[in-house]
Protein backbone atom coordinates (compact mmCIF):
# COMPACT_ATOMS: atom_id res chain seq x y z
CA UNK A 1 0.00 0.00 0.00
CA UNK A 2 1.49 3.19 -0.84
CA UNK A 3 0.95 5.48 2.18
CA UNK A 4 1.62 9.56 1.57
CA UNK A 5 2.87 11.06 5.34
CA UNK A 6 0.07 12.87 6.04
CA UNK A 7 -2.26 9.74 5.69
CA UNK A 8 0.58 7.94 7.45
CA UNK A 9 -0.06 10.11 10.25
CA UNK A 10 -3.50 9.96 10.05
CA UNK A 11 -3.71 5.95 10.25
CA UNK A 12 -1.56 6.40 13.31
CA UNK A 13 -3.74 8.75 14.81
CA UNK A 14 -6.75 6.52 13.96
CA UNK A 15 -4.63 3.14 15.13
CA UNK A 16 -3.86 4.91 18.42
CA UNK A 17 -7.41 6.15 19.12
CA UNK A 18 -8.76 2.92 17.98
CA UNK A 19 -6.27 1.11 20.64
CA UNK A 20 -6.90 3.28 23.17
CA UNK A 21 -11.01 3.06 22.69
CA UNK A 22 -10.67 -1.00 22.79
CA UNK A 23 -8.68 -0.36 26.52
CA UNK A 24 -11.40 1.65 27.82
CA UNK A 25 -9.58 5.02 27.21
CA UNK A 26 -11.14 7.91 25.10
CA UNK A 27 -9.15 10.42 24.64
CA UNK A 28 -11.65 12.51 24.11
CA UNK A 29 -13.06 12.62 27.79
CA UNK A 30 -9.13 12.38 28.86
CA UNK A 31 -8.27 15.39 26.62
CA UNK A 32 -11.07 17.59 28.33
CA UNK A 33 -10.47 16.21 31.56
CA UNK A 34 -6.88 17.86 30.86
CA UNK A 35 -8.26 20.99 29.81
CA UNK A 36 -10.47 21.19 33.07
CA UNK A 37 -7.66 20.87 35.15
CA UNK A 38 -5.31 23.44 33.41
CA UNK A 39 -8.20 26.01 33.82
CA UNK A 40 -9.22 25.26 37.22
CA UNK A 41 -9.10 27.86 39.62
CA UNK A 42 -8.76 30.44 36.64
CA UNK A 43 -10.71 33.69 35.88
CA UNK A 44 -11.95 34.02 33.05
CA UNK A 45 -11.95 37.36 31.35
CA UNK A 46 -13.29 38.31 27.81
CA UNK A 47 -10.77 40.34 26.11
CA UNK A 48 -9.88 41.86 22.69
CA UNK A 49 -6.74 40.92 20.92
CA UNK A 50 -4.64 44.21 20.44
CA UNK A 51 -2.47 42.94 17.64
CA UNK A 52 -4.44 43.90 14.53
CA UNK A 53 -7.37 46.03 14.54
CA UNK A 54 -9.18 42.62 13.63
CA UNK A 55 -10.95 43.29 17.14
CA UNK A 56 -10.78 39.62 17.72
CA UNK A 57 -12.70 38.33 20.82
CA UNK A 58 -10.11 36.39 23.50
CA UNK A 59 -11.04 34.39 26.51
CA UNK A 60 -8.39 35.05 29.02
CA UNK A 61 -7.76 32.39 31.89
CA UNK A 62 -6.28 34.03 34.81
CA UNK A 63 -4.89 32.78 38.26
CA UNK A 64 -2.78 34.57 41.03
CA UNK A 65 -2.43 37.65 38.97
CA UNK A 66 -0.60 35.28 35.89
CA UNK A 67 -2.52 34.27 32.24
CA UNK A 68 -2.59 30.49 32.30
CA UNK A 69 -4.17 29.98 29.03
CA UNK A 70 -5.98 31.78 26.20
CA UNK A 71 -8.25 31.19 23.19
CA UNK A 72 -10.54 32.42 20.70
CA UNK A 73 -14.10 33.29 22.13
CA UNK A 74 -16.35 31.29 20.15
CA UNK A 75 -19.30 33.83 21.41
CA UNK A 76 -17.68 36.69 19.12
CA UNK A 77 -18.72 37.71 16.33
CA UNK A 78 -15.37 38.65 14.28
CA UNK A 79 -13.75 35.13 14.96
CA UNK A 80 -15.92 32.99 16.13
CA UNK A 81 -13.36 31.20 18.74
CA UNK A 82 -10.37 31.14 16.08
CA UNK A 83 -7.22 33.04 16.64
CA UNK A 84 -4.40 33.58 14.04
CA UNK A 85 -0.97 32.66 15.38
CA UNK A 86 0.08 36.56 16.20
CA UNK A 87 -2.77 36.17 18.85
CA UNK A 88 -2.03 33.01 19.86
CA UNK A 89 1.54 34.05 20.99
CA UNK A 90 0.28 36.49 23.25
CA UNK A 91 0.54 34.09 26.39
CA UNK A 92 4.37 34.10 25.74
CA UNK A 93 4.62 38.18 25.62
CA UNK A 94 2.41 38.16 28.95
CA UNK A 95 4.31 35.45 30.42
CA UNK A 96 8.15 36.92 29.28
CA UNK A 97 10.55 37.54 31.64
CA UNK A 98 12.23 40.21 28.99
CA UNK A 99 8.71 41.96 29.04
CA UNK A 100 9.26 45.48 30.37
CA UNK A 101 6.85 46.78 33.27
CA UNK A 102 8.22 49.53 34.41
CA UNK A 103 8.92 53.13 32.98
CA UNK A 104 12.59 53.14 32.42
CA UNK A 105 15.02 56.10 31.65
CA UNK A 106 18.67 56.68 30.02
CA UNK A 107 19.76 59.72 31.47
CA UNK A 108 21.69 62.45 29.14
CA UNK A 109 25.37 60.98 28.85
CA UNK A 110 24.74 57.95 30.69
CA UNK A 111 25.28 54.67 28.84
CA UNK A 112 22.53 52.59 31.18
CA UNK A 113 18.94 52.28 31.18
CA UNK A 114 17.75 52.62 34.94
CA UNK A 115 14.56 51.61 36.44
CA UNK A 116 12.16 54.98 38.16
CA UNK A 117 9.07 54.86 39.61
CA UNK A 118 5.73 56.03 37.87
CA UNK A 119 5.55 59.14 39.53
CA UNK A 120 9.33 60.11 38.41
CA UNK A 121 8.49 59.50 34.67
CA UNK A 122 4.81 61.16 34.54
CA UNK A 123 7.11 64.06 35.87
CA UNK A 124 9.83 63.81 32.94
CA UNK A 125 7.30 63.76 30.72
CA UNK A 126 5.02 66.70 31.94
CA UNK A 127 8.03 68.91 32.04
CA UNK A 128 9.06 68.32 28.64
CA UNK A 129 5.57 68.64 27.03
CA UNK A 130 4.50 71.90 29.12
CA UNK A 131 8.59 72.95 27.68
CA UNK A 132 7.96 72.13 24.34
CA UNK A 133 4.45 73.59 24.44
CA UNK A 134 5.74 76.86 25.51
CA UNK A 135 8.33 77.09 22.96
CA UNK A 136 6.49 75.75 19.68
CA UNK A 137 3.30 77.85 20.58
CA UNK A 138 1.93 79.78 17.42
CA UNK A 139 -0.68 81.96 18.25
CA UNK A 140 -1.17 83.45 14.96
CA UNK A 141 -0.27 82.67 11.30
CA UNK A 142 0.29 84.47 8.19
CA UNK A 143 -2.07 84.24 5.25
CA UNK A 144 -2.48 85.44 1.82
CA UNK A 145 -6.06 86.90 1.52
CA UNK A 146 -7.38 85.48 -2.25
CA UNK A 147 -9.57 88.16 -2.22
CA UNK A 148 -7.77 90.95 -1.71
CA UNK A 149 -4.27 89.93 -2.07
CA UNK A 150 -3.15 91.02 1.27
CA UNK A 151 -1.39 89.07 4.21
CA UNK A 152 -3.00 89.06 7.20
CA UNK A 153 -2.19 87.99 10.30
CA UNK A 154 -5.09 85.13 11.57
CA UNK A 155 -5.32 83.66 15.01
CA UNK A 156 -4.46 79.80 14.92
CA UNK A 157 -3.60 78.86 18.69
CA UNK A 158 -1.98 75.81 18.31
CA UNK A 159 1.10 73.78 19.45
CA UNK A 160 4.18 73.18 16.37
CA UNK A 161 6.30 71.19 18.16
CA UNK A 162 3.65 68.17 19.00
CA UNK A 163 2.70 65.49 17.44
CA UNK A 164 1.13 62.52 18.28
CA UNK A 165 1.23 58.96 16.17
CA UNK A 166 -1.29 56.27 16.72
CA UNK A 167 -1.11 52.57 15.87
CA UNK A 168 -2.89 49.34 15.65
CA UNK A 169 -2.40 48.58 19.06
CA UNK A 170 -4.22 51.52 20.48
CA UNK A 171 -7.82 50.53 21.42
CA UNK A 172 -11.10 52.90 21.00
CA UNK A 173 -10.81 53.87 24.55
CA UNK A 174 -7.33 55.03 23.95
CA UNK A 175 -7.96 56.86 20.83
CA UNK A 176 -10.80 58.69 22.58
CA UNK A 177 -8.09 59.53 25.21
CA UNK A 178 -5.21 60.61 23.09
CA UNK A 179 -8.02 62.62 20.43
CA UNK A 180 -8.81 64.77 23.92
CA UNK A 181 -5.70 65.38 24.92
CA UNK A 182 -4.35 66.69 21.64
CA UNK A 183 -7.02 69.07 21.64
CA UNK A 184 -6.37 69.99 25.50
CA UNK A 185 -3.19 70.80 24.52
CA UNK A 186 -3.39 72.42 20.95
CA UNK A 187 -2.00 69.95 18.60
CA UNK A 188 -3.64 69.11 15.19
CA UNK A 189 -1.02 66.90 14.55
CA UNK A 190 -2.55 63.40 15.57
CA UNK A 191 -2.10 60.62 12.89
CA UNK A 192 -2.02 56.83 12.64
CA UNK A 193 0.45 54.63 11.84
CA UNK A 194 -1.25 53.06 8.90
CA UNK A 195 -1.80 56.63 6.96
CA UNK A 196 1.90 56.76 6.55
S1 LIG B 1 -6.40 37.31 16.35
FE1 LIG B 1 -5.07 37.83 14.64
S2 LIG B 1 -6.49 38.67 13.11
FE2 LIG B 1 -7.55 38.74 15.11
S3 LIG B 1 -7.12 40.79 15.93
FE3 LIG B 1 -5.58 39.38 16.71
S4 LIG B 1 -3.85 39.58 15.31
FE4 LIG B 1 -5.65 40.42 14.29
Amino acid sequence: MDVSRRGFLKLSGLSIAAFATGLGFDPAVAQAKGYALKLEGTKKIPSICHFCSGGCGMLLYVKEGKLIHLEGDPDHPTNEGTLCPKAASLLAVANSPDRVTKPRRRAPGADKWEDISWEEALDIVAKKTKEVRDASWKAADEVVNAKTGLTESLPVNRVEGIAFLGSAEVDNEESYLIKKFCELIGTPYNEHQARI
